[in-house]
């Protein structure tokens, strides 16, 4: 079986588990509170004396502090209340009032008891207790008619699942990572340096970068046009709306702040000139790293061949052995993609999903249409290349910039598609691709705009045509400072939020299902890495030839399958 099956299979595999073992899951008991925004918690000791009401204590705001993600806390569910609640329309319904819950005492929570209220309360507790308490539910009255009830329960055994599971997946991730520093600073100097003339490079830069903004500005638009035309915020309901707020709003606010750590468009510039380049190789900032690599092979070019060389023939070497990691790595991918998929799809949960279904089909519409338009017409007719077997050409990179929801983490898989399969010559790969990993993201760009309107929409704020063109200004040089990581987007579309005034509370809204469409947008981000890599190739005169399922199969030394079987060699040091 193909290695590309067996990771399809894996993320089929880790989709299922998910669904029906996840925390979300409808088949398992729902047995526990997980609760993000846990200070918003109305606690009681005893259920019928209000005098013994607290809350946990809140956060420390230390201004300039990073924002960290919330430490989610689990509650388990001894019994519930319920109790008869009247809404807006006078109609009854019944309710959870009241749990009584077991609260772990974490860390956290007596780090932040600055004034001992919370020791006194619960009798001193040390780090591990765990206290029975009454949680009193918070009912959010609808004017459509009634109540949204938090927090929601979910199953403590999918939670543990798909925690155990993480590991797994967290390895696979670290291991491909650990290839793209040290891949990307050797094939970018051996590209450069094989180059050897300045002028080629500058002109072959300014192409890329070109046509890397050229297509995301036409994703945004796309994005834009898209969610004009399916208007997504006029199906979801205030229930709806409010559910989503309570249920993501602590984890919007570290979004938002994130946001609002994020530098300027001329520090985001300057911040590419490194100003310790092993501080970049160290950090793994990748504008810094490929800046230093250029000039560094660049560099070389004017040391006179004898001089030059060994560096070349060394970086040489480190790439190719960094190549034949990938490959083993890619063994274990099919487990590694099982445990990823399964904690997506366990943790989004099928009522996020429904809700907000019709705003994932414009995303995912969206991402269709500029696949099929905008790369269709870049791979047919810049690059002159079959669409089909480009398509299958890139493959491999997109199932892992799928299933890992990282442009980075399927960098060293695109190098080897756009080398291998689709022939594209070292030095243009070498340099086209890991550029487009860090500053080319239509999928991403298209998804702001997408949010954008959706947002708007929601909150009922018309959008004039300035606003809209600046959403696609700021999402295009958004998408040029995202790290190509899981969830980068979102942090950019806080700050695109921002600049044309629609609020970014919004982001709680459509944080559910995030994660989720991060991995068709990753997958979109890759395909477009390829699509210009294939056609900056073709005008740099590279022979360009898909390699046939055939060949794959029968070389040893081209390829994604058995190019391990080529056999190892002892190595004698001179
Ligand atoms: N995960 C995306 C990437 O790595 C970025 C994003 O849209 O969040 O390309």
């Amino acid at each position: 079986m193909q290695v590309y099956t067996k990771i399809l299979i894996g993320m089929l595999v880790g989709a299922i588990v998910g669904l029906t073992l996840g925390p979300n899951s409808s088949l398992l008991e729902a047995d526990i509170y997980k609760v993000t925004s846990w200070e918003r918690l109305d606690l009681q000791l005893d259920k019928d004396d209000p005098s013994t009401a607290f809350s946990l204590p809140p956060k420390p705001s230390k201004p300039g502090a990073k924002p960290t993600a919330p430490k989610p806390l689990r509650l388990k569910i001894v019994e519930t209340r319920d109790a008869e609640f009247t809404d807006a329309k006078g109609e009854t319904s019944t309710l959870t009032a009241w749990s009584k819950v077991q609260m772990p005492i974490t860390h956290q929570m007596l780090l932040r008891d600055k004034d001992g209220a919370l020791a006194e309360r619960l009798g001193n507790p040390v780090v591990g207790d765990e206290v029975t308490v009454w949680v009193k539910h918070q009912h959010t009255e609808l004017e459509s008619g009634g109540h949204t009830v938090w927090p929601i329960p979910i199953s403590g055994f999918g939670d543990t699942l798909v925690s155990w599971m993480k590991p797994v997946g967290d390895a696979f991730m670290r291991l491909i990572k650990m290839v793209i520093v040290p891949l990307v600073f050797a094939s970018l100097l051996v590209g450069v340096a094989s180059l050897g003339d300045i002028r080629k490079l500058g002109r072959m830069g300014l192409r890329t970068l070109g046509l890397y903004m050229g297509t995301t500005a036409a994703a945004v638009s796309i994005g834009l046009a898209v969610a004009h035309l399916i208007n997504p915020g006029s199906f979801i309901d205030e229930r709806s709306r409010v559910a989503l707020q309570a249920q993501f709003e602590g984890a919007a606010g570290s979004t938002a702040d994130a946001a609002a750590e994020a530098p300027s468009t001329v520090e985001n510039l300057l911040n590419i000139i490194p100003g310790n380049p092993a501080e970049s190789l160290v950090t793994g900032d990748m504008l810094q790293v490929i800046f230093f690599a250029v000039l560094f092979g660049v560099a070389l070019t004017f040391l006179d061949n004898k001089n030059g060389q060994p560096v070349v023939t060394l970086m040489d070497r480190v790439q190719n052995a960094m190549v034949v990691i990938i490959h083993i790595v890619m063994k274990i991918a099919p487990y590694g993609v099982a445990a990823l998929v399964a904690e997506v799809v366990g943790t989004s949960g099928f009522s996020v999903l429904k809700g907000l279904f019709v705003y994932g089909l414009a995303v995912l519409i969206g991402l269709a249409l500029h696949g099929a338009i905008v790369y269709g017409l870049i791979v047919k007719y810049l690059a002159k290349l079959p669409i089909l077997g480009f398509l299958r050409a890139a493959r491999p990179a997109q199932l892992i910039a799928f299933s890992t929801s990282s442009s980075s983490a399927a960098l060293p898989v695109s190098m080897e598609c756009a080398e291998e399969n689709l022939g594209v010559s070292n030095p243009v790969a070498s340099f086209v691709i890991p550029l487009g990993s860090t500053v080319n993201m239509d999928g991403t760009a298209l998804y702001q705009g997408v949010a954008a309107i959706f947002i708007a929409q929601v909150f009922q704020m018309d959008l004039s045509v300035g606003d809209q063109i600046g959403i696609v200004a700021t999402a295009t040089m958004a998408s040029i400072g995202a790290a190509g990581v899981p969830g980068a987007g979102m942090v950019t579309l806080a700050m695109v939020l921002t600049a044309s005034g629609i609020p970014t509370v919004g982001v709680a809204l459509i944080l559910g299902m995030d994660r989720l469409l991060d991995m068709f947008r990753t997958g979109l981000n890759v395909t477009g890495d390829l699509a210009v890599t294939a056609a900056m190739a073709r005008s740099e005169g590279d022979d360009l030839k898909i390699l046939t399922k055939q060949e794959d199969k029968r070389d040893t030394k081209r390829g994604f399958e058995k190019r391990l079987d080529g056999g190892q060699e002892p190595i004698e040091p001179e």
